[in-house]
């Protein structure tokens, strides 16, 4: 599922990919991508706009258009574009939406896949856009988040600091695997209560986040199955996983075996040795 790294890499390559270009023609394969939209409202609110810039807030693509709008796309579990050369815009399998850019002299074809089809995609007005802005929580790798607001956001907590970092309304963008990264890298236990964490913890578990998601990015996201980038590449965290998927291996740092345990339904993995 993309978190935060994948979709800033996919928002860079679509901000380089159709920045500045004409959305000339839209056809929706599906009409569940734009729900509640209609896809008639979808099509007359985006055709003939220009895209000023594509960016990223939490695990959301945000493009504005040149009235003021923004078309924002949640790729939820396996939402994914490609840009490319045209051709016909033809049903394909598990193809949800294609557009027709400018492309200066000539013009591109940006399709969105979904195989799992939860992705959704609407064009919004400034004001529906505040909204939704609004209920997400702090840039993790903004200036806002500091060890003095992170404190102030754990304070009080009792859910696990694994599930904590799920819930998108406090830091937002962050998954279950930079979660149980940071978990790891910050030393501390995935199952310990979120409010329970002493100065020093919050320090570490600042940095281990910033360090995670950053490194992330670096590395264009990490690829196990569908995530890939708008030219198709993988990304290449994976290969530096220190917790997450590794079950049963040994510890880099001292040595002791990750565990896997299941944290609200979804797996956790961390070193009973280190992290406490
Ligand atoms: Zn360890």
């Amino acid at each position: 599922m993309p978190e935060l790294p994948e979709a800033e890499t996919i928002a860079r390559g679509l901000d380089a990919a159709i920045a500045g270009r004409r959305i000339e023609r839209i056809k929706i394969h599906r009409d569940e991508v734009v729900e509640p939209m209609s896809p008639a409202v979808f099509r007359r609110r985006l055709r003939g706009r220009y895209v000023e810039r594509v960016g990223r807030r939490a695990k959301w693509i945000t493009a504005l258009l040149d009235d003021g709008g923004r078309w924002v796309t949640q790729l939820r579990m396996t939402g994914r574009f490609t840009w490319g050369s045209p051709s016909p815009l033809r049903a394909e399998p598990h193809l949800s939406a294609s557009f027709v850019i400018n492309n200066g002299d000539a013009s591109g074809v940006l399709r969105f896949y979904d195989t799992r089809r939860f992705g959704r995609m609407w064009v919004l007005n400034e004001s529906q856009w505040a909204e939704i802005d609004a209920r997400l929580g702090v840039e993790p790798l903004s200036e806002e988040l500091t060890p003095g607001s992170l404190a102030e956001l754990l304070a009080g907590s009792s859910a696990p600091i694994r599930n904590w970092l799920l819930d998108q309304r406090r830091v937002a963008g962050i998954g279950n695997i930079y979660a149980v990264e940071a978990c790891y890298r910050a030393r501390i236990d995935p199952r310990r209560p979120a409010g329970s964490l002493e100065r020093n913890d919050v320090r570490r578990l600042h940095n281990a986040i910033r360090r995670v998601l950053g490194r992330a990015v670096d590395r264009r996201g990490t690829t196990f199955s569908d995530y890939r980038d708008v030219l198709g590449a993988g990304g290449e965290f994976q290969n530096v996983l220190k917790a997450y998927g590794r079950e049963d291996e040994q510890c880099a740092r001292c040595g002791g075996t990750i565990e896997r345990i299941v944290l609200a339904g979804r797996s956790a993995f961390f070193c009973a040795g280190c992290q406490v």
